[in-house]
């Protein structure tokens, strides 16, 4: 068996109760101060914003919050400071957001502040993917613009091709996408599977594939961690 396997089953066995229980909520500071990298947790979608939707009727906005609600859990465990933009699908949006428009509008201008108002931010942002047709599967990794986010994505892209069966590149991310034309620090957004095909749905579905994935991306941002301090000058 592999190292990477080896470590991922220890992290596993270590942390599997915690990480099949109810979602856990944990943040570590509301500062905006650090010393080290924090790392910005980001469940895509949420409240009136489902995303995508599976056949079934599974909204991607809660399988994004299962994945990053674990995460979160983890990266405290591994010692890496973190913060969710969002800890459940209740979103307060302000009276001032009438619209839906205006409601999601609001709640990415929050994410936005919330990530340029963290020192040594570092954004992970965290999707699932549909397609037309049921084929395509696999995780795929998209960098933002900033220095080191192509290298994270990378890294990351590789640690999650161990783990899915179908395997991807890392590309750039869409220009399109608000929180990432905001975001001036590195930053990545993981489209963890494809509510699109049949069998990576109903893998998704479950609390012990979601735990996985979790494992992979917190494991991405331990093996990425010393690099994103040096950005920072750290490290
Ligand atoms: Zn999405």
């Amino acid at each position: 068996m592999r190292f990477r396997y080896v470590f991922l089953a220890a992290l596993l066995l270590l942390t599997g109760a915690a990480l099949l229980s109810a979602p856990l909520s944990r943040r570590v500071f509301e500062g905006s101060r650090s010393d080290h990298v924090v790392v910005i947790v980001d469940a895509g979608h949420g409240g009136e914003d489902g995303g995508a939707v599976g056949a079934d009727g599974t909204k991607e906005s809660d399988l994004n919050l299962s994945v990053a609600l674990r995460l979160d859990l983890l990266l405290g465990l591994c010692g890496i400071p973190s913060k969710l933009t969002r800890d459940s699908d209740d979103i307060a949006y302000p009276d001032s957001a009438v619209t839906t428009r205006q409601r999601k509008r609001a709640d990415q201008e929050y994410r936005a502040a919330l990530i340029g108002g963290t020192d040594k931010a570092v954004l992970v942002s965290i999707h699932q993917n549909t397609y037309p047709l049921p084929g395509p599967s696999g995780a795929q990794v998209f960098f933002g613009s900033a220095p080191g986010s192509e290298g994270f994505a990378k890294t990351m892209q590789e640690m999650l091709n161990g783990l899915c069966r179908g395997k991807r590149h890392a590309a750039s991310v869409s220009e399109d996408i608000y929180l990432f034309r905001q975001a001036s620090c590195p930053s990545i957004l993981v489209e963890c599977g494809f509510l699109s095909n049949p069998d990576e749905l109903a893998l998704l579905r479950t609390d012990g594939y979601r735990a996985k994935l979790a494992l992979v991306l917190a494991a991405g941002c331990l093996r990425q961690y010393h690099e994103l301090e040096a950005l920072y000058g750290k490290g």
